[in-house]
């Protein structure tokens, strides 16, 4: 037995299956499609009462260089290409090996669902590399999605596939580009065919109950769809409560359903697929930089880390442990938390601390405005929370979370959720924040606006910046003077879409020991594996992309015994 591991008490299965698969995002339901088309039984667990994890909240991004239909589309990219993009912004925080797996099969992956499950996938166009300046950089291509999914195909189980907690996300289904029109149709004249178009969409939809989805949530419906079509089971309600070792190789796991424990046997494989551990308040404690709060992540209810914990119980090793994937956060009084998206992009907004000073390009990637709230008020105390100015003119043309152009309801202004002033100065006595600090910096920065150059911070020179931002605003889209009364503020927190650190995983997804040996058996993708993308986000579905890649490598090893040649 490898230190660290405990042996299991046996006892005689209660089932058996040859994968068996814990969690039903991204990851596990492309592990247990894999498996299941390469010949494998495969079971997938899931503890909720609902499928589709995180994976179904989310924007469905999926960041895959060199993918085929960037191949179709004539856009150059390359295996060097894309490794050298990752030297630049992953670096050497995580192996080399794993992030050359992720380019070579990523791709594979994708192209794989399309041919052998009948997944669909669309380019993302005009969605840039978080940061495309950098080398091996690109400006479109590598983020896709999968597109609208006629939930009624379903059949009963559209009822058990996880929904937004917010109504107007329920209500309302868009592509991710759809959206980004949406939203910026008020000064955009041009987008309004498109958002007409997808609105009528949504009317047939609700009035014919065809259950149309978009983003996320069509993501996991088609895996879950084709899960149904290739017999794979997914058990929810059913959670996973120890992972059984013999000789130290995981043959199996021990599940509560409706409180009663039962054994499963797992012939060739346990892939660990639960998410991360946004949900815990004690593993954020315990790991995440401070202050940290679960009232600020948008991941599902059921990333809660136990998984993560039993890994480590049997000697796996874990790494990024002390990141997630931060980002500006609103947490309106009763509501759920809103990760701010497209907000920070639009001109007439800044982000401040409570000395009233910027302390970020506010359009960047939201895993560096998360970085640096915290970073920043580690040494000076009065970033988190920070502040979100607004002017009239921004409030007028642009949504803020959920609420849309110009809607302030009043009682946001009543709990204090939304502070509004008819001056800079009064507005920054009632948010908490330096006045002479606010209106120095409004001033700075208002000058910024009338010629285009953010000497600060450089806001809206990279083409990342501008992808949110409006169009119709000149010189610069992502910049506009903060002049016009009343004035607006809500506190931002430091958010997160999940959590980045877990079991540590070599490039077929096989979880290792400190000491760099294998576990036998046991497997692990998504958020509750260590990140490729180490500290950093390189592009739109970086956490996607390398969890259904891994998941698809932990099937397929799983099959084979060995990784897939390169
Ligand atoms: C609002 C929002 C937008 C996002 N947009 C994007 C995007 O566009 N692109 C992108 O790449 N990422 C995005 N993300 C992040 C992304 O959704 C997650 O990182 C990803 O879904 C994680 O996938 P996963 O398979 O690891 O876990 P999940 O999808 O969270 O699935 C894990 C499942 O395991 C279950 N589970 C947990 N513990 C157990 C247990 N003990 N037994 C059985 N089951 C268990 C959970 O209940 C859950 O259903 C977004 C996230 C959110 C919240």
């Amino acid at each position: 037995m490898e230190p660290g591991s405990q042996p299991m008490p046996m006892r005689d299965w209660d089932d058996e299956t040859d994968f068996l698969v814990i969690g039903s995002g991204a990851a596990g339901m492309t592990a247990a499609l894999v498996a299941k088309l390469e010949g494998l039984d495969s079971l997938v667990l899931e503890k909720t009462n609902l499928v589709g994890g995180s994976t179904a909240l989310s924007g469905g991004g999926i960041w895959i260089p060199n993918n085929h239909l960037m191949e179709q589309a004539g856009i150059p990219d390359s295996f060097e290409k894309a490794c050298l993009y990752l030297q630049n912004t992953v670096g050497d925080r995580t192996t080399k090996k794993r992030q050359e797996a992720f380019v070579t099969h990523g791709r594979e992956m994708l192209k794989y669902l399309v041919d052998r499950a009948n997944l669909e996938f669309n380019m993302m166009d005009g969605y840039p590399d978080y940061y495309p300046e950098r080398p091996g950089g690109v400006t479109t291509g590598r983020s896709v999605y999968a597109p609208l999914f006629v939930g009624r195909k379903l059949g009963r189980d559209f009822g058990r596939l996880r929904d937004h907690e917010y109504a107007a996300a329920r209500r309302v289904q868009l592509t991710l580009q759809e959206f980004k029109r949406f939203l910026l149709c008020k000064t955009n004249p041009t987008f309004l065919p498109t958002t007409i178009r997808a609105m009528l969409r949504n009317a047939f939809s609700h009035v014919f109950r065809r259950g149309k989805v978009t983003m996320g949530r069509a993501l996991a419906a088609s895996l879950f769809h084709s899960l149904q079509e290739h017999d794979v089971p997914v058990w929810t309600e059913t959670e996973l409560r120890e992972l059984v070792l013999e000789g130290g190789c995981v043959t199996g796991v021990l599940v509560e359903k409706n409180g009663k424990i039962s054994a499963i046997r797992a012939r060739k494989g346990v892939v660990l697929a639960a998410g991360g551990f946004a949900q815990n308040a004690s593993m954020r404690e315990e790991y995440l930089p401070k202050p940290v709060s679960t009232e600020w992540t948008s991941a599902a209810k059921g990333n809660t880390g136990e998984v993560i914990r039993m890994g480590m119980k049997i000697g796996a090793a874990v790494d990024l442990m002390d990141d997630a994937w931060w980002g500006p956060t609103v947490v309106a009084p009763g509501t759920a938390p809103f990760f701010l998206l497209v907000e920070r992009s639009y001109p007439g907004g800044i982000i401040v601390n409570s000395a009233g000073k910027r302390f970020t390009n506010e359009a960047s990637s939201y895993i560096d405005v998360g970085h640096q709230m915290y970073e920043r008020n580690e040494m000076d105390g009065v970033t988190i929370p920070a502040h979100l100015i607004m002017d009239q003119r921004f409030r007028r043309n642009y949504f803020l979370g959920v609420l849309p152009w110009g809607y302030t309801p009043r009682k946001y202004i009543k709990n204090g959720y939304i502070k509004k002033a008819a001056t800079l100065e009064e507005l920054a006595v009632e948010a908490g924040i330096d006045p002479d600090g606010l209106v120095k910096t409004v001033e700075r920065f208002n000058e910024f606006a009338r010629t285009g150059k953010d000497l600060d911070f450089k806001r809206g020179d990279s083409e990342y910046d501008r992808s949110y931002a409006d169009p119709s605003v000149k010189p610069n889209p992502s910049l506009a003077p903060i002049a016009k009364p009343p004035f607006y503020s809500v506190h931002i927190y430091p958010g997160d879409l999940g959590t980045k650190g877990g079991l540590v995983t070599n490039e077929s997804a096989q979880v290792l020991r400190a000491d760099g040996s294998i576990i036998d058996g046991l497997y692990a993708a998504g958020n509750t594996s260590a990140s490729v993308m180490g500290n950093t986000y390189p592009g739109g579905g970086s956490t996607l992309g390398p969890a259904m890649t891994f998941g698809y490598l932990a099937g397929l090893h799983a099959v084979k015994g060995e990784a897939p040649v390169s």
